[in-house]
C-alpha cells in the first residue's frame, strides 16, 4: 500500500500548524513545530501571502495529511462526497472520519492515526466479529469494533484500555472492554479537525 514516507514533522511545518501525527511526542517539547514553527526549506521563514488558490490547496493538503490519505484516494473521497446528498464538504469529512483507522484512533486504540493505521494493518481488530485489516474500510452505523482476543493481553492494548479517551458522540462502547460501537454518523460538530472544508470544495470544483 502506497503511503507518505517523508519526514512526518515536516508536514506540520509545511501546513503551519500542529497536525498531531506522532502521538504522545506531539504534546512534548520535542515537537518540531513547537521548536521551529516555520515552513521547511531555505525560504521557509519568509513565506509570502497566499493567493486564493494557495489557500485552497493548503487546506486540501492539510486535511489529507491529518487523515493520512494519498492524493488519488482523497480525490475519490471528494467525488463520492459530491454525489451524496447534503453538503459536499461535510460529506467529505464524514467519509474520512468513518475510515476504520480513524475510528480506531477515536476509540483510543492508538495515540495517532498513523499508529491506529498500523494496528489495523497488522490485523488486531474485528468488525462485527470478522477480522478487517484494511485501514480505509468504511464503517457503518451499528458496526461493532473489537480487539482480537489474542491482542488484548499485549502491553500496548492493556495500556489503551487503562487510559480510555473521551469518545465523540457518534461512537459508543467500552474501550476498557476492548470494544466500540458506531452509534451514529458523525455530524460536522462532532468532527474536531481544524479545517475549512469549503476551500477544498472550491478547489475541486474549478
Ligand atoms: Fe507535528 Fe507531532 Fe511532529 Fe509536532 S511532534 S511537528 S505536532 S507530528
Amino acid at each position: 500500500m502506497a503511503r507518505y514516507t517523508g519526514a512526518t514533522c515536516r508536514q506540520c511545518r509545511r501546513e503551519g500548524m500542529k497536525l498531531f501525527l506522532k502521538g504522545d511526542r506531539c504534546y512534548t517539547d520535542k515537537c518540531a513545530f513547537a521548536r521551529r514553527g516555520y515552513a521547511p526549506g531555505q525560504h521557509g521563514k519568509s513565506r509570502k501571502k497566499l493567493s486564493n488558490y494557495g489557500l485552497q490547496l493548503r487546506e486540501k493538503q492539510k486535511t489529507r495529511r491529518i487523515y493520512g490519505v494519498l492524493e488519488g484516494q482523497f480525490r475519490r473521497y471528494y467525488e463520492k462526497a459530491d454525489k451524496m446528498r447534503g453538503i459536499t464538504g461535510e460529506n467529505l469529512l464524514k467519509l474520512l472520519e468513518m475510515r476504520l483507522d480513524n475510528v480506531i484512533y477515536r476509540l483510543g486504540f492508538g495515540t495517532s492515526r498513523n499508529e491506529a493505521r498500523q494496528l489495523v494493518n497488522h490485523g488486531h481488530f474485528l468488525v462485527n466479529g470478522k477480522k478487517v485489516d484494511i485501514a480505509s474500510y468504511k464503517v457503518s452505523v451499528n458496526d461493532v469494533i473489537g480487539v482480537r482476543e489474542k491482542s488484548r493481553g499485549t502491553e500496548k492494548f492493556k495500556m489503551f484500555a487503562e487510559n480510555p479517551k473521551t469518545l465523540p458522540n457518534w461512537l459508543g462502547g467500552s474501550v476498557e472492554n476492548f470494544e466500540g460501537k458506531v452509534v451514529a454518523e458523525p455530524s460536522r460538530e462532532d468532527i474536531d479537525v481544524s479545517v475549512n472544508e469549503t476551500l477544498i470544495v472550491e478547489l475541486y470544483s474549478k
